[in-house]
């Protein structure tokens, strides 16, 4: 990650690259306006000769300034007063974006206490994360291209009011641990299937050890004796050096008395369907089926970077989906880890099983305050929702609008869908069958993973359609590839609704 830091604003320093604002007809905001006034009125003149508006979404470029290499970059707002949190995070990613196709190592983001509804802290955390989220990339396969260039970008600066330094400064420490965070979630779901396999999970969660977070993996010896049987089978057609992992990871922020709080991550690190094969079109980007897993993995080595005070325990639930002669039939009956019966309707309905056992396992053993369960779980809750949320499920209010509320704050929009057992897939032989349904899918999903929560106040978050770019049309932040969807939402939810525990 770029370096960055808090500077007050002086508009007669002179700097090679000055980010100003602008909002809508072009109007500069007051820091921007001073600047002007140092450059002789050249960015008005420019921004009059352009087609610029001010809006979100339109950066101007004015360089060459002071005979040299100095550039100033106008970023749009739209209606200042307006501007949340999130708008910030936006604009933090056209700046990015614009930052990236000039090449630019160091930028410096002029933003006074001018913040619309936001506060000036966190109009630049949430600016810089901006920035962050459009300056990754995954490249390190291409071997004839060069290095890209977020590591040529190095520092950026935000100015600020000298009197709002010191506290834009404090509201920045635990920044660098997000991304971080989210850069390995990124990572885990754009690495390709014959990398990213069960035990390459394992070995990350092991890896954050170092970080103080215990970690416990369940290989498939330790599976078959505790009787998890549905994430055992779901992982059966694989070779026997890619079978099952349950990972299991503690981070102790907070007291020892308080109670843990678990979030489990579907981690299907390829799904072919199984013997109900996907089409061609369909199983290409199969790869981010463990998107959910690769979420909590990123969870939890934010949560540790940032020393927040919360007790999590992260689950990863992994397993790769394929055919062979060791693959499981459709109309399979098996006995989950909790003892329901299950009937396979579906073989591509294999992530419900595998978290079917993990949420029921972390239940049993840890019981904890609450759960949340994260996964790529199903194509119908994609056509409801497309890129732009994800769907929860909750049997708890209290859980569901916290959740929502974080989702606002952080740009991880969610949207709620029904849990209602009207929806359940019917069994004909067994207790529960996993089958999806092509109308209301994602709440046939969500009943199904009900009955593996019990009484624990539970929350479900199908992020089918926001893990992935690929395919949408309108991808959440417009990023290629993994977006790191579910980090940024939980680290937020879990630092806000722990109260009293710190
Ligand atoms: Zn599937």
């Amino acid at each position: 990650m770029f370096k960055f830091s808090v500077v007050p604003f002086d508009p007669k320093r002179s700097l090679k690259t000055a980010v100003i604002f602008a909002q809508e007809k072009a109007r500069l905001l007051p820091e921007a306006k001073s600047m002007d006034r140092i450059h002789k009125g050249v960015v008005v003149k420019a921004l009059k000769n352009s087609r610029f508006q001010g809006g979100p979404g339109e950066v101007f470029t004015v360089a060459g300034l002071s005979g040299g290499e100095r550039r100033v970059l106008v970023c749009g707002l739209g209606k200042l007063e307006e501007m949340k949190e999130n708008d910030w995070r936006m604009r933090g990613l056209d700046i990015g974006k614009r930052i990236d196709e000039l090449g630019l190592a160091e930028a410096t983001i002029c933003l006074g206490s001018q913040c619309g509804e936001a506060s000036t802290g966190k109009a630049a955390e949430a600016l810089l994360e901006g920035l962050h989220l459009a300056l990754y990339r995954f490249d390190r396969f291409k071997t004839e291209q060069k290095p890209h260039q977020e590591a040529r970008f190095r520092r950026v600066s935000v100015a600020v009011d000298r009197d709002a330094v010191s506290g834009v400064r404090q509201g920045l420490s635990g920044l660098e641990g997000l991304m971080a965070g989210s850069d390995l979630t990124r990572e885990l779901v754009n690495l390709p299937p014959n990398i990213a396999l069960p035990q390459y999970m394992a070995d990350e969660a092991n890896r954050l050890a170092d970080l103080g977070i215990r970690v416990e993996v369940l290989d498939e010896t330790r599976l078959k004796r505790l009787g998890m049987n549905l994430i055992l089978t779901v992982g059966a057609g694989a070779t026997k050096d890619q079978q099952p992992r349950l990972i299991v990871m503690k981070y102790q922020g907070a007291a020892k008395d308080v109670p843990f709080r678990a979030i489990v991550g579907k981690g299907v690190m390829f799904d072919t369907g199984g013997y109900n094969l996907k089409p061609t079109g369909s199983m290409e980007a199969m790869k981010c089926d463990m998107a959910g897993a690769g979420a909590v993995m990123g969870l939890m080595k934010a949560l540790a970077l940032r020393k927040s005070r919360v007790n999590v325990i992260g689950a990863c639930g992994c397993a790769v989906n394929v055919v062979s002669d060791k693959a499981y039939l459709p109309s399979a009956i098996l006995t989950s880890y909790k003892g329901l019966t299950v009937e396979i309707g579906n073989t591509d309905a294999e992530g419900r099983l595998v978290l079917a056992d993990s949420i029921a396992y972390v239940i049993d053993k840890e019981k904890p305050r609450d759960l949340i369960d994260l996964a790529t779980l199903t194509g119908a809750c994609m056509v409801a929702l497309g890129g732009q949320y994800a769907g929860l499920f909750s049997t708890d209010d209290g859980m569901a609008e916290a959740l929502l509320a974080s989702g606002k704050r952080t740009g991880e929009k969610l949207w709620r869908m029904p849990v209602d057992d009207a929806y359940a897939a019917k069994p004909l032989l067994a207790d529960v069958n996993n089958n999806g349904n092509r109308y209301g899918g994602a709440s046939t999903g969500a009943v199904f993973l009900k009955k593996f929560a019990g009484e624990t106040p539970w929350a479900h978050l199908d992020i089918a359609g926001v893990a992935l770019s690929e395919k949408i049309p309108e991808p959440f932040l417009q990023v290629k590839g993994a977006t790191g969807f579910g980090v940024r939402l939980l680290v937020d939810y879990l630092e806000n609704s722990s109260d009293g525990e710190r």
